[in-house]
């Protein structure tokens, strides 16, 4: 799987980097003035992938491919041809994003060694604004999990402590930022799988409102929530590869069909630390019993702190928030039933070789085999809250519950211009402490999943710092595509409150 075998790379790896990455801008800047090129930053992330091989955080690495392409975005630059936004833009990519000619398993079984067939949209915007694909990152099995434990390439390591998770599902994508693999990397957020290793590994990562980024080429977990986001080390990188990633697209019917939205933050405006924003912090998902007493005072304090430079918080009702975690799951599971059905060992994939086999012995094999147990126990509960009898029961009521926290977030966003609340209740868990209590780990996306239901942005930023060693972050939500006040409060939060 880890093709670190090219003799191109042996010879780069003889080169000493004084490669260094801050942000895009700043690199764009020693491109502009020839301090480095596309191809020394390729080189450099290339020779720490190879480093870090044992965090396990790419699956696969596109060596030479990325070499090849950053010599062309070098000639290109120095030809002075119109460059893309993401002029030589290392990123990589979660394993559940469709990159034509490469290998795309959703790190499971039954999509052993599939390679695609065309591009997903969001790397078509990455390679027409110039940037790198590096290679593809290791996550929870089709994006089912909060640990990076549940995949068939095995768990990512938090680089920050190695006995830790480094969160799911996208953990491999998260590692991949944190541990300086790429620049960037881009997961998908059905639930959490975004903010949440984000907060474990102590970087920031989005998840735009439901249609901002095409789904076309993400492999489905459930149709309604599942959004493409973004890792990344800085809010002003976040919002320009978001500016590249958002807008209007004929193979997704459900992405808006407003135009290509720009999020270029004002430095000025964002920066300065008095402000008025009208911040509602949920009083319920705060008091609740399951989050970490030193986690809860320290988003007390900051919104102390908030007040004191004059902003306006307020701590609101939020009884909806234990109906959260059930609605989620029976819905999800639901719409994965279905959107699974489809590997079924003809198609795609794995198929189980048996030819004496009749056609339904022959899909159940192939269904046990190919998928991993997660995977399997979601599309049971799924296919039960789907069934005659227990339809209404579930799968209705669920549907319920999501309408009144659409209807209720409207609410709070007729008065409010942010809510703030955790992003976990818990800093990194211990690897392989959830891997026996699976309801533990699904109460544990209490706070990330009520995002995906309403549609709304959200984000988590890495402001926070345990006495326990291990970061955490503060996730903010804004109102449906205000995109541009979220990342501006952001940028605000990040300059001002960051506490270590
Ligand atoms: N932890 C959540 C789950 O297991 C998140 C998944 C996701 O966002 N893809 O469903």
């Amino acid at each position: 799987m880890f093709a670190l075998c090219d003799c191109t790379l042996a010879f780069f790896y003889k080169i000493p980097f004084l490669f260094s990455f801050t942000n895009i801008e700043e690199y764009h800047k020693q491109l502009d003035e020839g301090k480095t090129t596309c191809l020394e930053a390729t080189s450099y992330y290339l020779e720490k992938i190879a480093q870090a091989k044992h965090l396990n955080a790419l699956v696969e690495v596109y060596i030479s491919e990325s070499l090849e392409r950053a010599k062309h975005l070098d000639e290109k630059r120095k030809r002075s041809e119109v460059l893309g936004k993401l002029h030589g833009v290392v990123v990589a990519i979660k394993d559940v994003i469709c990159y034509k000619d490469h290998k795309v398993t959703a790190a499971s079984g039954i999509l052993k060694d599939f390679i695609s067939l065309f591009d997903s949209t969001a790397v078509t915007e990455l390679l027409k604004e110039d940037a790198i694909v590096i290679g593809n990152c290791n996550c929870d099995e089709f994006a089912m999990g909060s640990t990076n434990e549940n995949s068939v390439y095995g768990k990512a390591l938090n680089a920050l402590d190695e006995t830790k998770v480094p969160g799911g599902s996208s953990g491999g994508s998260a590692v991949a930022v944190q541990a300086g693999l790429c620049m960037i990397s881009l997961g998908s957020d059905t639930g959490g799988s975004v903010r949440q290793p984000a907060d474990f590994c102590g970087i920031t990562g989005i998840k735009p409102s439901y249609g901002v980024i095409s789904r076309h080429g993400l492999i489905a977990y459930a149709s309604s929530f599942d959004q493409i986001g973004i890792f990344s080390n800085s809010i002003g990188d976040t919002a320009k590869v978001l500016e590249v990633l958002n807008g209007p697209d004929v193979y997704d019917s459900t992405v808006s069909h407003q135009e290509k939205r720009t999020f270029s933050l004002s430095h000025q405006t964002a920066k300065s630390k008095t402000g008025t924003y009208r911040i509602a912090l949920l009083k319920n998902a705060i008091e609740h019993e399951s989050l970490d007493q030193e986690i809860k005072r320290k988003i007390y304090t900051l919104a102390d702190n908030l007040k004191e430079d004059g902003h306006e918080v307020s701590e609101i009702d939020f009884s909806l928030i234990d109906f959260i975690v059930p609605a989620y799951y029976v819905l999800t599971t639901a719409e994965a039933s279905s959107n699974l059905s489809r590997y079924d060992g003809v198609r795609y994939g794995y198929r189980y070789q048996d030819n004496g086999d009749n056609l339904s012995s022959f899909y159940k094999k192939t269904r046990s085999k190919g998928f991993g147990k997660e995977v399997k126990r979601r599309i049971m509960l799924g296919t039960f809250v789907l069934s005659e009898g227990y339809y209404d029961a579930y799968f209705t009521k669920a549907q319920q519950i999501r309408r009144l926290l659409v209807n209720q977030t409207k609410e709070i966003f007729r008065k409010y211009d942010a809510l703030i609340l955790p992003t976990v209740p818990t800093t990194a868990f211990e690897s392989g402490s959830m891997q026996k209590d699976p309801i533990a780990m699904y109460l544990a996306d209490i706070y990330t999943v009520y995002a995906n239901l309403t549609g709304t942005p959200a984000i988590s930023l890495p402001l926070f710092k345990h006495t326990n060693g291990m970061p955490f972050g503060l996730q903010v939500i804004t109102n449906n595509y205000d995109e541009l006040t979220l990342l501006e409060f952001s940028y605000m939060l990040m300059n001002n409150y960051k506490t270590y």
